[in-house]
């Protein structure tokens, strides 16, 4: 048992059932257990409850103030979408009649182009924020639009609302079908530059920019090199598209014709780091998933926007066979959900695709699923420092799931264990069950405001 050598306080203490995975399992069940959350929002202790006299005199804390979850509840760590378009959520659900190319130019340029509106962007914005974080989303990798106000006002409602965020103001000089919706490449230096400055300048803890070149084929040569470069002088994040359909994948080979693949347009402009991630990758070969793994630049899998779009399946099992980092994305709204749930879902429903069509194919297990969307997301986010499990000394993000809510979706029989309730909760769940959300210690869901 780790000594209170510090002078950290205790802020919350629960007793019951903690669910997570760690390297070595996909998912572990501690039962009878309690995790102690220091005022600094970090995990200070784990331990079984039977010290839990000794934890109260070692962290003092009363053991009148323990959170006792009930039998039907777990704690599980926060969810994290490695992927997902804020500027796109307006239209979540709607406008998944054409392929990738077309529905970009016809549905989803239109919308992002309105984002020089701040009160059109501030409505967008504040209603992705709080849905998500609503369905136990604690970190989001977003996608804003060009627009340099409206980007940081998402980064400002994040912090606001509690999320962690890494949030990108997308770049993107070539774009004939909309010509309105893009920058020059002098103006889009220029504003990534401000970009990065100003949202660094507010030092918000849980926020930070990521770099993020649309995709390749919106971006010049000269802009993917700048975009590099800025990444890498500012150690930041970078995330783009790759791979996506197959008609992009060909283009690609056309607009850049002394690359090797489509993986090697962004190695050669210096975009694949290890704090890179690529959203899709449905058609990489092997050999680009080996640089992949050299570069560690990880991928998202969004299941639901590639099969809503039409767009392929990515083969998650030979990702992982190449030790290449991968955590799951909604892709809102390519992909028609905002919950991580439900990324969970198509990514078994995919899994098992590829299973009927090659009954050689291991099928991913829910318990894999799980770990994807939490410790895997953190990973391909280069967070797992931070976050994806239970782990002292990491921030306390996590989920208070209860299984049997008052006119909930799930129902529960005798003798169904935590494994079941588990099973039960990540095929069946929604946000009536994720009763409560933390993230860095504070929590954020129920909002303040209701
Ligand atoms: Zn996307």
């Amino acid at each position: 048992m780790r000594q209170n050598d510090t002078t950290a306080r205790i802020a919350h203490v629960f007793s019951g059932t903690f669910v997570h995975s760690t390297p070595r399992a996909a998912v572990e069940i501690l039962e009878n257990c309690v995790l102690g959350v220091d005022d600094e929002g970090k995990i200070a202790f784990i331990e079984k409850e039977k010290d839990l006299v000794s934890l109260s005199k070692i962290w003092l804390f009363e053991t009148s103030d323990i959170k006792q979850l009930g039998q039907n509840e777990f704690l599980m760590p926060g969810m994290v979408d490695t992927h997902i378009h804020a500027s796109q959520y307006s239209y979540t659900g709607t406008a998944l009649d054409l392929p990738l190319l077309e529905w970009l130019n016809t549905y989803t340029f239109p919308v992002e182009a309105k984002y020089k509106d701040l009160e059109f962007a501030n409505n967008v914005y504040t209603k992705v924020v709080r849905r998500t974080l609503k369905n136990g989303t604690t970190t989001a990798c977003y996608f804003a639009t060009i627009h340099t106000d409206a980007s940081l006002l998402l980064g400002e409602l994040a912090d606001k609302f509690g999320q962690r965020a890494l949030v990108g103001k997308v770049c993107m000089d070539c774009n004939s079908a909309v010509p309105q919706y893009k920058e020059s490449p002098s103006e889009c230096k220029v504003e990534t530059d401000r970009f990065i400055k100003e949202l660094l300048k507010k030092q918000y803890p849980h926020v930070k920019p990521v770099v993020t070149p649309r995709f390749a084929l919106s971006c010049s040569a000269s802009l993917l090199s700048e975009l590099g470069e800025i990444a890498n002088n500012n150690k930041l994040h970078i995330q783009s598209h790759i791979s996506e359909n197959k008609e992009e994948v060909e283009l690609v080979k056309t607009l850049f014709p002394g690359c090797k693949s489509y993986t090697d347009v962004y190695l050669k402009h210096n975009l694949l780091t290890d704090k890179t991630v690529m959203a899709h990758g449905c058609h990489l070969t092997d050999e680009e998933l080996e640089i992949f793994h050299e570069t560690g630049s990880a991928i998202s899998h969004c299941p639901n926007s590639n099969i809503s779009i039409c767009s392929g399946m990515l083969n998650v099992r030979n990702v992982l066979k190449h030790k290449v980092k991968l955590g799951l994305g909604t892709d809102v709204a390519g992909g028609y959900s905002p919950s991580v749930l439900d990324a969970m879902r198509r990514t078994l429903d995919t899994s098992k695709t590829l299973t009927i069509q090659d009954p050689q194919h291991q099928t991913l297990t829910f318990e894999e699923v799980f770990r994807l969307a939490t410790l895997g997301g953190s990973e391909a986010l280069s967070l797992d420092e931070q976050i994806g499990n239970f782990v002292v000394g990491k921030d306390f993000d996590a989920l208070r799931v209860n299984v049997c809510v008052p006119d909930g979706p799930i129902d529960l029989f005798p003798g169904e264990g935590p494994k079941v309730i588990l099973e039960k909760f990540l095929n069946l769940g929604d946000d009536r069950n994720i009763t409560e959300v933390y993230v860095a210690g504070r929590q954020v869901v129920p909002f303040l405001d209701t």
